[in-house]
């Protein structure tokens, strides 16, 4: 049996349209009256966008009702679906926490109000009924100003009971101007002992390899092996892995096509990088985590193996994933002892 990690999900892109939906109509917010029916609604919500900019700008809309009070009921569902549907066994979940606390009190006000966004977070996602093991990863925002992406830093190595790693978002086009910014704050994670990704190398417009070497991981990166291929090698030295969010792609416009991974996965695995297949935004996209790896056989772009290769790299590369092997591994010995003179006549019948 195999269950599956997670690496690359945002919180916000998280909640699947009829949730959501379900949740304006239940709060009667001017979006419901703009969708009374929930096919136009899932529509509006999942069609591709011509633009990574345009496409982050749906973000806004879902944080601005993932407020403290409705976190809970969003997380409830997320992991619920994640082990029900995903079979997920661990989860790193991602957003911003400036962005969840509200926009009418002071920046400090705001940055106070961090650590509870946090705790809430945390808390909601541990589910006796639902278990998967999960934690945060908190995202500085290129939008925002230097000293909220710095308490953001600072909240991620007090919080280490909730939160894993820090990564950097908003789209890898806006960094340029402040890279040195974005560069003393990675050095500065580091130096706290803080697991790092960052959003880089998804579109032609988000090179920097100067912040390459702060990173553990690559928050998509498909543009190195397509487009930056003689870095591979260094990538490859440092142990960094791609988080590759096959779908997400289409919906930015990105890629034209999806066969066009197939340079991504082959060149990464030639020179001996590992990937991980994540969803990005399992929610935004209504494309669970078992449909991108299928998605991904069914094109062609991978075979089994690779596939299996990659599930393994997620597990291994996961920043808070507690234990030597992934489940799968624990649980054969478990499952095999049972069927091992089942599988012999079913093996002997296969092979007929
Ligand atoms: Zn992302």
């Amino acid at each position: 049996m195999a269950l599956y990690a997670e690496l690359h999900r945002h919180l916000g892109g998280s909640v699947v349209p009829r949730i959501l939906w379900r949740y304006l109509q239940r709060n009667d917010s001017d979006l419901a009256q703009r969708f009374p029916a929930y096919p136009e609604f899932e529509d509006f919500y999942t069609r591709p966008r011509s633009t990574l900019d345009e496409y982050l700008e749906l973000h806004t809309l879902v944080e601005s009702v993932q407020t403290a009070e409705a976190l809970p009921y969003f997380i409830y569902r997320l992991v619920r679906g994640a082990y029900i549907f995903e079979n997920l066994a661990y989860l790193e979940l991602r957003y911003t926490p400036f962005l969840r606390t509200p926009d009418h009190l002071t920046q400090s006000q705001r940055i106070d109000l961090m650590a509870e966004i946090v705790a809430i977070v945390g808390k909601a996602s541990q589910l006796n009924e639902y278990p998967i093991v999960t934690s945060q990863i908190l995202c500085m925002h290129s939008r925002l100003p230097y000293a909220v992406n710095r308490a953001i830093v600072d909240l991620a190595a007090q919080s280490r009971e909730y939160v894993c790693a820090i990564d950097v978002a908003g789209g890898d086009n806006h960094y340029g101007e402040r890279l040195d910014e974005f560069v003393e704050l990675y050095a500065y994670a580091r130096s706290l002992g803080l697991k790092t990704t960052g959003h880089l190398y998804e579109t032609r417009d988000g090179a920097y390899p100067e912040l390459l070497p702060y990173l553990m991981r690559i928050g998509h990166g498909i543009q190195i092996p397509l487009e930056h291929p003689h870095l591979l090698k260094e990538v490859a030295e440092r142990g960094q892995c791609l988080e590759v969010c096959p779908t997400t792609y289409l919906q930015t416009g990105t890629l034209d096509d999806i066969s066009q991974l197939k340079l991504v996965f082959d060149r990464c695995f030639d020179a001996g990088v590992d990937i991980a297949i994540c969803t990005d935004n399992a929610g935004l996209h209504n494309v669970r985590l078992p449909f991108e790896y299928e998605n991904l056989l069914t094109h062609n772009i991978i075979d089994f193996e690779q596939l299996q290769a990659c599930q393994d790299a997620a597990f291994r590369h996961a920043f808070a994933w507690p234990y030597q092997q992934r489940p799968a591994s624990l649980l054969n010995g478990l499952l095999k002892v049972e069927s091992d003179r089942d599988s012999a006549n079913a093996y002997e019948i296969a092979q007929r």
